[in-house]
């Protein structure tokens, strides 16, 4: 099937293609606050390195490396930085997820400072302009400097951000999508002071009231076609935000260890979403291929596991292992 054609099977279903609007409407979001982030995250480490007594050239000297929520700095410049970052923690004794961080840059590198106040998982993200939306949104509300950004308003927005990329069937209602517009614009008001931002006001009212139908050579016309998208930036879309779920997939579990039912399922869903439809598959393959690398570990890992207790569990036979006692009285 052609692009434009097998596109237009899947934009058939409304809650899917709900779904598509909320992501790219969070992309907006994204593309409106990344130079306000970038500016503010500078100006951030300006005031944190003006109080930390570093003489020019002074840098790591300890090969401190943080391993995802555990951070234990050798040298006194990074024990220094962390307690900087840590007392404008908003949550401080909450976890930190200094895995993101490279602690040698931090003297000289703001990004690298504002990583600390994000989710798992932004170890690359090497500015603000490699940043998604979940990551701008957790650095606004855990890191003090954003205080004056009305936090209800963040949270809310990182709430439906959450739903959208846990949503096990990549669809959300049409009355779901209507909230989360008005959060997301809710949130944007507070931006009155960057262009950016009051620009994206309008794309994403606009966007949400377009119907993104999509036109196929040959057939006839569709209505609403005009000012609105190509299919080949349609699909653009579409990739990004399944990448960025599949990403979420793999952070989960790698965070967890292993994979519950639930991942598996959502692992599925995705699975067959993208096995029928070949223009994803073909722009998708490298993500998909991680993500099946890692189910394949997460497999043999648990295989381990279960040899294991059958193994423990025949050595303790005679000491009254539970399956064991059991087959006994029955
Ligand atoms: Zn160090």
């Amino acid at each position: 099937m052609a692009l434009a054609a097998e596109l237009a099977a899947r934009l058939n279903c409304a809650e899917y293609k709900n779904w598509l609007k909320a992501g790219q409407s969070l992309l907006l979001l994204r593309a409106a606050l990344q130079r306000f982030a970038g500016e503010q995250a500078h100006a951030f480490h300006q005031q944190l390195a003006a109080r930390l007594p570093s003489p020019p050239g002074s840098r790591c000297r300890g090969h401190c490396l943080p391993r995802g929520k555990q951070f234990q700095p050798v040298c006194t410049l990074c024990k220094e930085w962390k307690k900087e970052i840590l007392k404008h923690h908003t949550h401080r004794n909450g976890e930190v997820n200094w895995g993101n961080c490279r602690p040698w840059l931090w003297p000289s590198n703001p990004w690298e400072i504002a990583k600390a106040y994000m989710p798992p998982g932004k170890a690359d993200s090497c500015g603000p302009d490699k940043c998604d939306a979940s990551g701008l949104l957790n650095l606004f509300t855990f890191c003090d400097y954003f205080s004056n950004i009305d936090q209800k308003k963040v949270r809310e927005v990182i709430k439906c951000r959450n739903e959208l990329m846990h949503s096990s069937d990549m669809k959300v209602s049409s009355s779901w999508l209507k909230q989360f517009g008005n959060h997301i614009q809710n949130l944007l008001a507070e931006f009155q002071h960057v262009p950016e931002a009051q620009m994206a006001t309008t794309s994403i009212e606009k966007l949400l009231k377009s119907d993104w139908a999509v036109h196929v050579p040959g057939e006839d016309q569709l209505d609403g076609l005009e000012g609105e998208m190509s299919p080949g930036q349609m699909t653009e879309i579409e990739a990004e935000l399944i990448k960025e779920r599949l990403n979420e997939i793999r952070l989960c579990m790698e965070e967890q260890g292993t994979m519950s039912k639930e991942d598996s399922n959502r692992i599925q869903a995705v699975r067959n979403f993208i096995h029928s439809n070949h223009d994803l598959q073909r722009n998708l393959q490298e993500e998909v291929q991680n993500l099946e690398d890692l189910v394949q570990k997460m497999n043999s890992q648990e295989q381990v596991v279960k040899e294991t207790e059958e193994v423990n569990c025949e050595q303790k036979s005679d000491e009254g292992c539970p399956l064991e006692k059991m087959k006994r009285t029955v």
